[in-house]
């Protein structure tokens, strides 16, 4: 019965479709896994919310995020990726075959490589998504460079922000950070570089309640916490640095989550379940990369193929 189901079972399912699911795809059907990639209703990760991408290998003119996602998805399709556009429920690592389940129904495999993501923190503001890629950002690395000269706010106070603000002093004319209490949660070796550079200045107590701009970012409305006085603040670019949530709802209680709830990883990319890899953003937020996640997928995927291999090895001696 076990031996039928695996016969059965898909040999690589992939969950998730940024640059780490996408490249686990390229690459697995070149090893011959013949992967199925549940994509997410909501495919392509943050890249489909980036605009300009300058610094991804092999363009020398900028390409637009959901363009390169786009590129990506034809690649797979094209060496036989069989990419579906649903969002999983539930799985069952339990098991083996493990189980995926999807709006359609079940779905077995020998191997699973998780490429879910984290989702940046948001702060719910209208204007904000209206204006993002239009000067509000969630990433100094990707768009720090197009605020060479220009003043810049940066919204948070945890490591994130810290690192974000140093970074955006190397281009731009000033940082504000605007946090919401009078303490940085930063650690101390971040928050003291971050005091010692005189680009850098802090606004404390302070939420923002708006961006403001039509077509592109030309200030901030804060509000004092203390006070409730509201003022504006006049910059071209606003970075929100408040904390990322990874996608791992559904894997909770299946593979070992760290503290924060990202899959933790050991020994490249597995997780606690033998067979289960991961991929990307879920498990990193240190680099958060389109680069960095591609190469994830990549070893990943050179991981999964190992195990699927030996598995079928197993299989044909039995
Ligand atoms: P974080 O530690 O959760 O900090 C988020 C910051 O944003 C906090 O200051 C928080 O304020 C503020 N915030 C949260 N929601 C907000 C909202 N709705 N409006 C305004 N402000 C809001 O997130 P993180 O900085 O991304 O760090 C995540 C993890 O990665 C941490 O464990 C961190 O140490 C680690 N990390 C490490 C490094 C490094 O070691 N180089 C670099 C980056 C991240 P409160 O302080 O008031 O809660």
């Amino acid at each position: 019965m076990l031996q039928d189901m695996e016969e059965k079972a898909e040999k690589l399912v992939i969950i998730g479709s940024g640059p780490a699911g996408l490249t686990a795809a390229i690459y697995g059907c070149r090893a011959d896994l013949e992967p199925l990639v549940f994509m997410g209703t909501k495919y392509g990760g943050q890249l489909m919310l980036t605009s300009e991408v300058e610094n991804f290998p092999g363009f020398p003119d900028p390409v637009l995020g959901p363009d390169l996602i786009e590129r990506m998805k034809s690649q797979a399709e094209r060496l036989g990726t069989r990419l579906v556009q649903e969002d999983v429920a539930k799985v069952d690592f339990r098991r083996y075959p493990f189980e995926i389940y999807t709006g359609s129904g079940v779905t077995r495999a020998l191997s699973v490589i998780i490429a879910t993501g984290a989702n940046p923190r948001r702060l719910n503001l209208d204007s904000e998504m209206k204006l993002m890629g239009k000067g509000v950002s969630n990433c100094a690395v990707c768009d720090g460079f197009f605020f060479r000269g220009k003043k810049v706010a940066v919204v948070g106070g945890g490591d994130t922000a810290m690192e974000e603000a140093t970074f955006l002093s190397k281009f731009a004319s000033s940082v504000q950070v605007i946090h919401r209490r009078s303490e940085l949660r930063a650690s101390a070796a971040l928050r003291k570089e971050a005091f010692a550079n005189p680009k850098i200045s802090f606004i404390w107590d302070s939420a923002v309640v708006d961006v403001i701009g039509a077509g592109k970012v030309q200030g901030v409305r804060m509000r004092n916490l203390k006070t409730s006085k509201e003022s504006e603040l006049q910059v071209d670019g606003v970075f929100v640095a408040i904390g990322y949530d990874p996608n791992t709802e559904v894997f909770r209680g299946q593979v070992e989550l760290d503290s924060q709830g990202y899959v933790a990883v050991r020994n490249g990319t597995e997780s606690s379940v033998p067979g289960v890899f991961v991929a990307g953003d879920v498990h990193d937020f240190r680099y958060r990369q389109a680069i960095t996640a591609a190469a994830d997928g990549c070893k990943a995927l050179l991981d999964a193929e190992k195990f699927v291999k030996h598995r079928l090895e197993v299989k044909a001696v039995s």
